[in-house]
């Protein structure tokens, strides 16, 4: 234990901020898009330092079917001609913002199209803003809807109005939102300019990640399917939009009042339309396979065949200073850190492996490849999987992480100084828990606490980073995190060094705060004796939301024999993970065979598996979590027991019955695993030590 004491504070003396600023400062230095030879650059610097580290790396290069924008056009036809869809501005004192090699604003994964028709604003575009609009009697159908963006992921702003029969979908977004009503806009402050665009996917990717045609095989695999049979791909036109020219369509339009929560921030009353805006939209997408590059580093251990991993992306949109440049230049500080440790002559106990994920931006493809890729030697060997994606936006930590690992998220940092404070990054994070009102990063944020000695609130896990593959599909334990703060630039070409260096972190100290709390992280899973994690939390977790099924599902008839048989298997797995607790720490107390420990471990490991369903979701078998998935309508927000949850609100008996049957099922394999712990545990204790009368 003194060892390990000693050892992680020399690791937390190495990471310097000045360093990760110089990172920041190289991998903002182009447009680097998945796709074109700017990423692949990237992935080749980005290998080159692992190595530098003393890190093994490689590049493993996959293909996908990715668009880039061929033609991008928007102009109003009615009540006057007028050009749309024009460019962000140009930035005096900021000249990345006038690059040429920024790419138009455009939506990922739209077809090509043309339509011209009236507009019909649909709020935030979610199931009960479609609701509104029927009760007003608006229907979209044969129009373009435009909606702000917010509240939801695109793609599923798209999928609704697909099946609202839009011909087309426009996207804003609204100043109220991210704009001057939120704070000052760049290069006042932080928030989105008037010009600034948010590009993005819209892959309905809560079908399924990765490459849209060889789901649940890799890249460049034989069984591909035609581009028209992708689920995962939108049918209508979708384009996204800056302020300034939505002002201009929403500002002509007539119909309907909108309820006061629809008004947005721009300076005229909404109305729903249609008419008397009519917009011409063209989108000429130029789809192709296209190369990704993944980068693998390895620092070996003792234990080679347990991996503590770490990831993020390294592919943005335009410069991704934030998105994802801020969380890659921690984490090559966290490696430069770790390096440095094996050069004082530490041996890592178990391999520390990180990716860097090229194409996570259009739809998680360079870590969902690598994940069908390997997915039996991860499952095999992962012990752990660490995502950081937006990084570092400001002072606000916040996490999201399976619930065997959030009271441990909490204790790490407890041990990491928090840069503006000097106290602890969990005091901090406890002061601030609450605030945060990000969304976009995927992350489901909790509440705030309606009492401060709560313990500080992490998220579960939802959609919208490389975390999905990992923990959804390969049932691999994952953590979610970052430093957020005000950041209103958001898949923008203002997402720049410019930006960071003027408000998401001057001073570069939460970068390096940053590479410590992921480093710590790193060393505690490296070095541990038995692994931290903690299945009666894990327990409670599930039993809470078995009873809120219960609750729900009794005003439904035929559903509570099936919430029944789940309420059971949460009885049976909390029991189980209490015996096996109780077990381990009579191990923990006293040197344990080293051949045990490991059998230990990989069971430990692998209770998360246990809770995976092979056929996987109803309507949707790529995600194979069975208690935790994207909502299919919820955005980035985590759904808890997705199958049961949705049967149940869709009043749809027969799959509630299959999708509880399945969910029981895993919750009794993962209470066998647990039962299996415990004995181990039994087995490997020393004999219990007789107590003094
Ligand atoms: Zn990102």
């Amino acid at each position: 234990m003194e060892a390990e004491r000693q050892l992680e504070e020399k690791f937390r003396r190495l990471p310097e901020a000045g360093r990760a600023e110089n990172n920041l400062r190289h991998l903002t230095s182009e447009p680097h898009m998945a796709g074109t030879e700017a990423s692949h650059r990237v992935a080749e610097w980005l290998c080159e330092q692992y190595r530098s580290y003393g890190f093994e790396a490689e590049i493993i290069r996959y293909s996908a079917w990715l668009p880039q924008p061929r033609e991008v056009k928007l102009e109003l036809t009615k009540p006057s001609k007028r050009l749309l869809a024009t460019r962000e501005q140009p930035i005096e004192g900021d000249a990345d913002t006038a690059d040429a090699r920024a790419a138009a604003g455009f939506n990922a994964y739209s077809p090509s199209g043309e339509v011209i028709a009236p507009v019909v604003y649909v709020n935030y575009g979610l199931v009960e803003d479609y609701r509104v609009l029927a009760s007003l009697g608006v229907s979209v159908e044969g129009k373009i809807a435009i909606a702000r963006y917010g509240r939801s992921y695109r793609g599923i702003k798209a999928k609704l109005a697909e099946e609202h029969k839009a011909a087309a979908l426009i996207l804003y977004s609204d100043p109220s939102d991210d704009g001057y009503a939120a704070g000052d806009a760049y290069p006042q402050g932080p928030w989105r300019p008037m010009s600034g665009i948010q590009r993005g996917s819209v892959a309905y990717t809560e079908l399924y990640p990765g490459d849209p045609l060889t789901s649940g095989a890799t890249a460049s695999g034989a069984q591909a399917v035609a581009p028209v049979d992708a689920a995962d791909l939108p049918r209508i036109p979708t384009m996204p939009i800056n302020a300034q020219d939505a002002e201009v369509i929403l500002a002509n339009l007539r119909g309907a009042h909108v309820p006061r929560s629809w008004q947005g921030g721009l300076p005229f009353t909404y109305h729903a339309g249609p008419g008397a805006s009519e917009v011409h939209m063209k989108l000429v997408m130029d789809y192709q396979e296209r190369p990704m590059y993944d980068v693998i580093a390895t620092l070996h251990g003792t234990l080679d065949d347990e991996w503590v991993m770490l990831g993020n992306h390294h592919d943005a949109w335009v410069f991704g200073a934030a998105d994802p440049g801020s969380g890659t230049s921690a984490l090559l500080e966290t490696a430069r850190a770790l390096g440095e440790l094996v050069r004082g002559g530490w041996k890592p106990r178990r391999t520390i492996v990180i990716g860097a994920w090229d194409g996570e931006e259009p739809g998680l493809i360079g870590s969902t490849e690598w994940v069908e890729a390997n997915r039996a030697e991860l499952q095999a060997k992962a012990v752990v999987y660490i995502n950081t994606d937006v990084g570092v936006t400001g002072r606000n930590f916040v996490a999201s992480a399976t619930p065997s690992l959030q009271e441990w998220v909490r204790d790490v940092t407890k041990d990491v100084e928090d840069p503006a404070t000097g106290g602890s990054v969990y005091a901090a994070w406890s002061e601030s828990a609450g605030r945060d009102t990000q969304e976009m990063r995927g992350v489901a944020r909790s509440a705030p606490r309606p009492d401060a000695s709560a313990p500080a609130p992490l998220g579960a896990l939802g959609a919208g980073s490389d975390f999905c593959p990992f923990f959804d599909y390969a049932g691999i334990p994952s953590i979610d995190l970052a430093f957020s703060g005000d950041y209103g630039v958001y898949h923008s070409v203002y997402d720049d060094f410019h930006w960071m260096k003027q408000f998401g972190d001057p001073a570069f100290a939460y970068h390096a705060a940053l590479a410590r709390v992921l480093g710590m992280m790193a060393l505690r899973f490296d070095e541990a004796d038995i692994l931290p994690f903690d299945y009666p939390a894990y327990a409670r977790e599930i039993a809470r939301a078995a009873n809120e099924l219960a609750e729900r599902g009794a005003r439904q008839a035929d559903a509570g024999a099936s919430l029944k048989a789940v309420s059971d298997a949460a009885a049976t797995l909390a029991a189980s993970a209490s015996r096996a607790a109780q077990a381990l720490r009579a191990v923990s107390a006293a040197p344990v065979d080293a051949a045990k420990a490991e059998e230990i471990n990989r069971d430990l490991a692998g209770v998360e598996q246990a809770l995976l369903a092979p056929g996987g979701l109803a309507g949707r078998p790529w995600f194979k979590h069975t208690v935790f998935a994207p909502g299919s309508y919820a955005g980035y927000a985590a759904e808890v027991m997705p199958g049961v949850s949705e049967a149940l609100g869709r009043g749809d008996g027969a799959t509630l019955r299959a999708e509880a049957g399945a969910l029981a099922e895993a919750l009794a394999r993962a209470a066998a695993r647990l039962d299996d712990i415990a004995r181990l545990a039994r087995e490997a204790a020393p004999s219990s030590p007789v107590v003094g009368h």
